[in-house]
């Protein structure tokens, strides 16, 4: 998988220490988008599934890991087999995508929270944003605001 780069973050999920994964390549062209160096699909570093497991066994801190652009979800083949292998180390999956979430719910298997919505300027934690959070529950997706999430997940 083309990734761009790995960071631990702390404001990505509400509450959560997460491992972040910037993907490269993005093909949804925010008019805003602040990371262009991540839209050209640029062999960066070319991650296979044991070099990632890797990386996800030398991790302590981090429960969740949490994808970013770039767009996850224009590598989808890899972005599902990565996510199996996240979820069998018990972290739990959170996205972030430029696309809709109705455009891309076949591939959310695994996935347990997503923010979408392309980048138009306004942060998600923002009450005038565009973009919207879905965490699954036993019942299914559920739309939630930002300030209501840290009470939320888990
Ligand atoms: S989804 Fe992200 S990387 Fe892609 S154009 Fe929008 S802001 Fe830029």
């Amino acid at each position: 998988m083309y990734i761009a780069s790995i960071s631990t973050g702390f404001i990505e999920v509400p509450g959560k220490i997460s491992l972040n994964i910037f993907t490269q390549g993005c093909s949804v062209r925010c008019k805003q988008c602040q990371n262009e160096h991540l839209q050209p699909f640029l062999k960066k570093e070319d991650i296979n599934t044991d070099k990632f497991e890797q990386i996800l066994l030398d991790k302590e801190l981090p429960t969740w890991i949490c994808w970013l652009g770039g767009e996850p979800t224009d590598q989808p083949e890899e972005f599902i087999r990565f996510n199996k292998i996240i979820i069998k180390n018990n972290y739990k999956i959170c996205l972030y995508t430029g696309k809709l979430f109705e455009n891309i719910e076949n591939l959310l298997e695994n996935v347990d929270l997503v923010i979408d919505g392309p980048w138009e300027g306004k942060l998600v934690s923002d009450s005038n944003t565009n973009q919207r959070i879905f965490y699954r529950t036993n019942n299914g997706w559920k739309q939630y605001k930002w300030n209501e999430l840290k009470g939320v997940i888990c």
